[in-house]
């Protein structure tokens, strides 16, 4: 399995390692070509507005949208807000999900936090690093949420996709990671 992991900006070398760390091959995504022959795509936390900059800079993101009926791909904190459907300011990046996801949602006061939640298929105590994140405000059809911070969404999945609000590769918990690719193997046996 080859995973790939957009590598225009954020936190890149965190994904690679942990996806390393379960046996899986990766590749850095950076331009139309890097997207041949990979089985899931992770879009890591950092800034969505820059992010969304440079996938258009680099030509990714026509080929990025077409892709989303069929690559599973896994978004967190800012590739959460790139695989929304909508947000609260500015137009939709990707359209992955069919979700409402609100920017910088949990408020200046609590910029950053650290927590412990349960996800829903994954377990129990799940070590999840907030910063400056996303929340979900609305979830469309298909859209199944999985764990809940304060009251408000912040991890979802569809039957392809999963996005979580927080940076599981920034902590060495890899569970997150370890379900994305059960996701991917159990979408290959659909498809096939
Ligand atoms: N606040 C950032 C944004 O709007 C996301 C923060 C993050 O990825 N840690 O894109």
């Amino acid at each position: 399995m080859v995973i790939g992991i957009l590598g225009v900006q954020g936190a890149v070398r965190e994904h690679e390692q942990i996806l390393r760390t379960l046996g899986v091959e990766t590749v850095v995504v950076k331009s139309v070509t890097d997207l041949d022959g990979i089985d899931g795509l992770v879009l890591p936390g950092g800034e969505s507005t820059t992010m969304r900059r440079l996938i258009d800079r680099y030509g990714l993101l026509d080929v990025l949208r077409s892709k989303v009926t069929t690559l599973p791909m896994f978004g967190t904190c800012a590739g959460m807000i790139l695989l929304a459907s909508e947000l609260n300011e500015g137009p939709a990046h990707l359209q992955a999900i069919p979700m409402k996801v609100r920017r910088n949602a949990f408020g200046r006061q609590v910029d950053s936090f650290e927590t412990m939640l349960a996800v829903e298929g994954v377990g129990q105590d799940v070590e999840a690093v907030f910063i400056r994140a996303p929340y979900v405000e609305q979830v469309g059809e298909g859209v199944r949420v999985l764990a809940k911070a304060e009251d408000a969404i912040v991890t979802v999945e569809t039957d392809l996709h999963l996005a979580c609000s927080f940076h599981p590769e920034l902590t060495t918990d890899s569970r997150l990671h370890h379900y994305f690719i059960q996701k991917i193997n159990q979408s290959r046996s659909i498809s096939v």
